[in-house]
């Protein structure tokens, strides 16, 4: 196994409504005896990850952007969605491969768990001839075919023009680290498997799953779903190889969970 530093970077918290991550009563779904509760928002945290790999340095997904309320007013997003400006430390992307002494030009391959607004939206950074940018087959074919500004999650000049490279199934990026095809979310969402020498596997789902409250067991959905049921069998695929594995597993958007990791530049995983 290759010996290999995982930083988390931090690429903005956004600020929504928790019953577009969480569908649970109790939690998110109201009964009749609280119907005139207030709506419970709370932190929707974004993180990419930066793998340093003796065959080059691997960024999987690029967080919110800076010009997040120019950008996503013609969708709505900047009203559902806010970012919190970062106060301390790293914040957006840019500032957090920066803590790292890392541009853009020093990143060898992009990978994009999908095309969403909060995951792809800096992925522009890269389109610099030498930088190569990773996607699923699948979610490169249909997100292409969007018209207009945006449809769903997806904003199209987030991505469009891009020279993609194009994965298909579960595949390795380089010895050590693969994709997971984990679908449902969207047409072609990804998870990724680090493998490392010293702490094991990790496993990043992004939005194939969003809290540790959607892992369950039993896995409790979410409001934007591409597909229900090929999103149960990708989070049991992602079970079966955590449990195999041993792994630890970090999701996409928790808010809790993301108080417990190692973020740049002050810690990594090895
Ligand atoms: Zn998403």
């Amino acid at each position: 196994m290759p010996d290999m530093r995982v930083h988390v970077l931090s690429t903005g918290v956004m600020e929504t409504d928790l019953t577009w991550l969480l569908l649970k009563g109790g939690t998110t779904i109201r009964d009749r005896y609280h119907k005139e509760d207030p709506v419970v928002w709370g932190d929707c945290p974004t993180h990419a990850v930066l793998i340093e790999h003796p065959e080059g340095n691997v960024l999987w997904d690029t967080g919110v952007p800076r010009d997040w309320e120019d950008r996503w007013a013609p969708t709505g997003f900047h009203d559902f969605f806010p970012v919190r400006e970062p106060n301390d430390g790293p914040g957006y992307l840019d500032s957090a491969l920066a803590s790292l002494e890392l541009g853009p030009e020093d990143i060898d391959i992009v990978v994009l768990s999908h095309l969403h607004f909060d995951h792809a939206a800096n992925v522009k950074l890269f389109d610099n001839g030498k930088t190569k940018i990773v996607a699923n087959d699948k979610e490169i074919d249909n997100a292409m075919q969007i018209e207009g500004y945006s449809a769903g999650a997806h904003i199209v000049s987030d991505y469009s023009g891009l020279d993609f490279t194009r994965v298909s199934g579960d595949d390795e990026i380089l010895p050590g680290i693969s994709v997971i095809e984990t679908p449902g979310h969207t047409w072609g969402t990804m998870s990724l498997r680090v493998d490392l020498p010293g702490e094991g596997t990790k496993i990043f789902t992004s939005d194939a799953v969003y809290l540790s409250e959607s892992w369950g067991p039993p896995a409790v959905g979410a409001a934007i779903v591409w597909d229900n049921l090929k999103w149960l069998e990708s989070v049991e695929k992602l079970r079966n190889i955590a449990d195999r594995t041993e792994a630890e597993v970090i999701f996409g958007h928790d808010g809790e969970q993301a108080k417990t990791l190692r973020y740049a530049p002050a810690g990594f995983y090895s």
